[in-house]
């Protein structure tokens, strides 16, 4: 059910999932520097690259709606 639900809107998904790494990076960042852990520090570059690819899967969605929309705008100005 909410999965069903979740799939008609992957634009929300995307943005989720941006949301969810960029705070990780943060959280990881502060906690890297915090303690001094090296670790810590390489996970937040990690989480930071799941950002980049988190945003280019957003691009994609929201690109895919927007010629979506344009599309269909084409065709109803189109058919008559
Ligand atoms: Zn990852």
């Amino acid at each position: 059910m909410l999965l069903a639900a979740l799939a008609r809107r992957p634009q929300l998904v995307a943005l989720a999932s941006l949301t969810v790494d960029i705070t990780m990076v943060v959280a990881k960042l502060l906690v890297g520097l915090l303690t001094g852990s090296l670790g810590i520090l390489s996970e937040a570059v990690h989480s930071l690259l799941d950002s980049v690819a988190s945003g280019f899967a957003l691009l994609a969605v929201r690109t895919t709606a927007a010629r979506r929309t344009w599309r269909r705008s084409w065709r109803a100005s189109s058919s008559c």
